[in-house]
């Protein structure tokens, strides 16, 4: 167990020291979403470039602890190329993962795994939970993500 915390502390810091994605686009046609955590003082600035349905480009800004960055790092390399269903359905299961430890932090359920599998790298941020001040920092960037898709499909 502690080998695969190591792993997912070296994920986390990849992630932190050399964010995927980050940068700017050009609005329009990208769409410019704004998160905040005001519990940690995390901000994420969120450009979406939408095609077709599909997730076509991601790029982020935005300062903060070590563990909204990495998690928007992590994000935007999940979700970057994906079908806009398929991202929805990667916040989702994001959102269980974080909630689902929310709420069983003392029991001995086990984790869906089959949902860890497939969040992939995201599974590392899974060790947040442990610290439940600091899920409002790794769920920042998703509930932003969130947020841009909802404009989206208010403007369609
Ligand atoms: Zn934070």
């Amino acid at each position: 167990m502690s080998n695969l915390e190591d792993l997912y502390r070296e994920v986390i810091l990849d992630h932190y020291r050399s964010p995927r994605n980050r940068g700017e686009l050009e609005t329009p046609p990208a769409l410019r979403v704004e998160g905040f955590n005001p519990l940690c003082g995390d901000e994420v600035v969120v450009y979406l470039l939408v095609d077709n349905g599909v997730l076509t480009d991601i790029k982020m800004t935005g300062h903060g602890c070590s563990i909204s960055q990495s998690s928007s790092s992590l994000m935007s390399a999940a979700v970057k190329g994906k079908s806009l269903e398929q991202v929805r359905g990667l916040i989702t299961t994001f959102k269980t993962l974080m909630t689902v430890h929310e709420s069983s932090i003392d029991s001995s359920e086990p984790p869906p795994l089959q949902d860890v599998r497939a969040l992939g790298e995201l599974a590392a941020l899974q060790g947040v939970v442990k610290f439940p001040v600091r899920i409002k920092c790794a769920t920042l960037a998703w509930n932003t993500l969130n947020q841009g898709l909802d404009e989206l499909s208010a403007i369609d």
